[in-house]
């Protein structure tokens, strides 16, 4: 195939213990999905089916970088996430068979333009600005799921310049991974290269420009990026 122009390169993440990488093709988020993020952000847990949003595949940015403080923002927030890697996709999944269409999984940070998205939130408007800027998915080598299983109720925790910020497991996501995967392909046909950030545990809060954020989820990994 010719292109008028390069074309993209395609957005990928490392696979620990194999060369082969795997590469991304859309990048999920679900929002507030921990009861305490939710109170936290002021809305009440208990009434709200799951709801999602996206970020550009190439938003993705490889643990151990280090990345410019983003453009257009003076409230930059950290959230530390589980990220599921899909490897059978599909439509209409059931939860029961959901987690046959794991890949494996990794440690994701959902940054977050604070301001820009409590505008839009403000607004009506979409929350691109706010969540789906250039390198806004920093994220973790996958494990797979043959290699680690399933984490059930693994620490999930963020640091910034080593103080601890966000602490958590996860098994107090709300909608739960099957759950959420069931809900997620009811409305797009999922495919293999999805990434769905499972969303963050309470203790949201900004990052600043020399600061250095590192996070983990138990038995998936450990993220660092600094913000320069
Ligand atoms: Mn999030």
């Amino acid at each position: 195939m010719n292109y008028v122009i390069d074309p993209p390169v395609q957005a990928a993440l490392a696979v620990q213990g194999q060369e082969s990488k795997f590469p991304v093709r859309r990048i999920y988020c679900v929002g507030r999905n921990y009861a305490e993020h939710a109170r936290e952000m002021g809305h009440d847990p208990d009434r709200e089916p799951p709801f999602f949003f996206c970020k550009p595949a190439d938003a993705i940015v490889p643990s151990g970088a280090e990345i410019a403080y983003p453009l257009a923002t003076q409230n930059l927030h950290f959230e530390i996430e589980l990220v599921v890697a899909i490897g059978k996709g599909g439509t209409h999944i059931k939860a029961a068979d959901a987690l046959g269409h794991v890949y494996g999984y990794a440690v994701g940070i959902d940054l977050t333009r604070r301001d820009l998205q409590g505008e839009a939130k403000k607004m009506g408007r979409p929350w691109d600005s706010g969540k789906g800027f250039d390198d806004a998915a920093p994220c973790t080598a996958i494990r797979p799921v043959s290699d680690i299983g399933h984490p059930s109720s693994a620490r999930i925790w963020l640091a910034v310049d080593g103080k601890i910020r966000q602490d958590s497991t996860v098994d107090k996501l709300i909608w739960s991974i099957p759950e959420t995967i069931e809900h997620l392909s009811g409305l797009w046909a999922l495919q293999p290269g999805d990434l769905i950030y499972s969303g963050t545990p309470e203790g949201v809060g900004p990052v600043e420009k020399g600061e250095t954020m590192t996070g983990g989820v138990d038995g998936v990994g450990e993220i660092e990026i600094r913000i320069t």
